[in-house]
């Protein structure tokens, strides 16, 4: 299992959030998360205008100001069934699933390292997006 960067990984989960709540999108399908910098890709339907770039990037930046704690719970699969696309779950995991939940903002499956607190992830910066086919690409980087 790859290990990610706790402070990416985070930020991923509130990216995606933030996402779902100002467009009405499904979390991102793919993703790539480095030290340095992250892509993450979601089916849309249009390029992203360069002030919707500046409204996530700031919305990202006021949840991570927040200080949320980024907690754990374990759920059966059931549940997690009910709640939870769960489809991209490795197998062995059949029996419990792990939620991590970021405060009240942000909640899903996940199986990666996080950080305890948003207060320890820097700040968001967007680099870029690119529409293509479907596929809206954001390309981003935490100043630490
Ligand atoms: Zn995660």
């Amino acid at each position: 299992m790859k290990q990610y960067d706790p402070q990416m990984h985070t930020t991923e989960h509130i990216l995606n959030q933030t996402m779902i709540r100002m467009f009405g999108c499904e979390r991102s399908f793919s993703m790539h998360l480095e030290k340095k910098k992250s892509k993450c890709d979601f089916r849309f339907d249009r390029p992203l205008t360069g002030e919707e770039e500046q409204l996530i990037q700031d919305k990202v930046n006021r949840v991570i100001a927040l200080g949320l704690p980024v907690t754990e719970k374990h759920i059966d699969m059931s549940e997690a069934g009910a709640l939870f696309d769960i489809s991209k779950l490795p197998e062995q995991s059949i029996d419990s699933v792990r939620i991590v939940e970021v405060g009240g903002y942000d909640s899903c499956p996940c199986i990666g390292e996080h950080v305890e607190n948003t207060s320890e992830i820097g700040a968001f910066r967007i680099s870029t997006t690119s529409y293509e086919d479907g596929v809206l690409r954001i390309r981003f980087k935490i100043d630490r």
